[in-house]
């Protein structure tokens, strides 16, 4: 396994993308750095000046990982490409929405925490966090762990669609002007939002696909949850509440929920979520 995180990152060093070496998790918990309490296990760089130090110089990765043969391979984001990091099915659905139904032929990478990486071409961007629901932008400034790092769940990184196979992919004209538009606020402030229809369609859209596709057992829970996020969009004047309640209606009917508890959580949930507000609890 050593021996092929030392190749991995020289492979990626000699085609001019470059690397960092990480922290690794440890197996029986935490990270390798020590920190009790690490925020970042397996995540954050080795080297002091962190991202600034990323090399494509061969000797040097392998001084790197001669060093700490553990390492994981972590690749500097803006230079051969830009990734999505989308960390969930919501944020993978928001994500296709966005490129009209399906994703690029592109290089894809499953994360360790079970989402995934898509590859695009570099836009000039830097980092955006919650670009869309569920999906952050790694571009100018960032990085990403590459395969086969290791997650500290224990799962490593791994190719669905691996970067020998598909080039990163261009950037769309949906994409590229979510990607231009002005960083969503920081948290407790009052929202603005480039796109905000755009984005509540596409939050509206990927709530109810998992609304329809909930397993019995979860399905009055999920409906909550979906029509507590809707009604946060809703109460920033972003959703009109009669379209989520009747999309949310809809994907509960396909899912099998019954009428009468469908009418009652979706109340309800709209309800909390509205009176929650959007910039508390993103
Ligand atoms: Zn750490």
């Amino acid at each position: 396994m050593e021996d092929v995180l030392l190749a991995v990152a020289l492979a990626w060093a000699r085609r001019g993308v470059p690397v960092l070496p990480l922290h690794a998790p440890e197996p029986g918990g935490g990270c390798d750095c020590g920190r009790p309490g690490c925020e970042r296990p397996g995540k954050h760089p080795w080297l002091r000046r962190g991202l600034t130090d990323a090399s494509t110089d061969p000797r040097r990765v392998e001084l790197w990982w001669a060093r700490w043969p553990r390492a994981n391979v972590g690749l500097r984001t803006g230079v051969a490409m830009d990734v999505a990091d989308v960390d969930s099915p919501e944020g993978l659905a928001a994500l296709r929405h966005l490129l009209g139904g399906d994703l690029p032929r592109a290089p894809l990478a499953r994360t360790g925490s079970g989402g995934w990486h898509v590859w695009f071409a570099p836009t000039g961007h830097g980092n955006r966090v919650r670009l869309l629901p569920g999906v952050d932008w790694r571009g100018a400034g960032g990085y990403v762990v590459a395969p086969p790092s290791r997650h500290a769940s224990g799962r490593a990184y791994t190719w669905v669609v691996a970067p020998g196979a598909a080039r990163p992919a261009a950037v769309p004209g949906a994409l590229a002007e979510l990607l231009a538009g002005p960083e969503p606020p920081p948290r407790g402030r009052p929202v603005e939002v480039a796109h905000p229809r755009r984005y509540a369609r596409a939050a509206l859209e990927a709530e109810a696909e998992r609304v329809a596709w909930a397993v019995p057992g979860t399905r009055n829970d999920t409906l909550n949850r979906a029509a507590f996020a809707l009604g946060r969009l809703v109460g920033a004047g972003l959703l009109d509440e009669a379209t989520a309640r009747a999309e949310l209606a809809r994907a509960a009917r396909r899912s099998g929920l019954g009428r009468a508890e469908t009418r009652r959580t979706i109340r309800s949930g709209l309800t909390a979520g509205r009176r929650t507000g959007w910039s508390r609890a993103a």
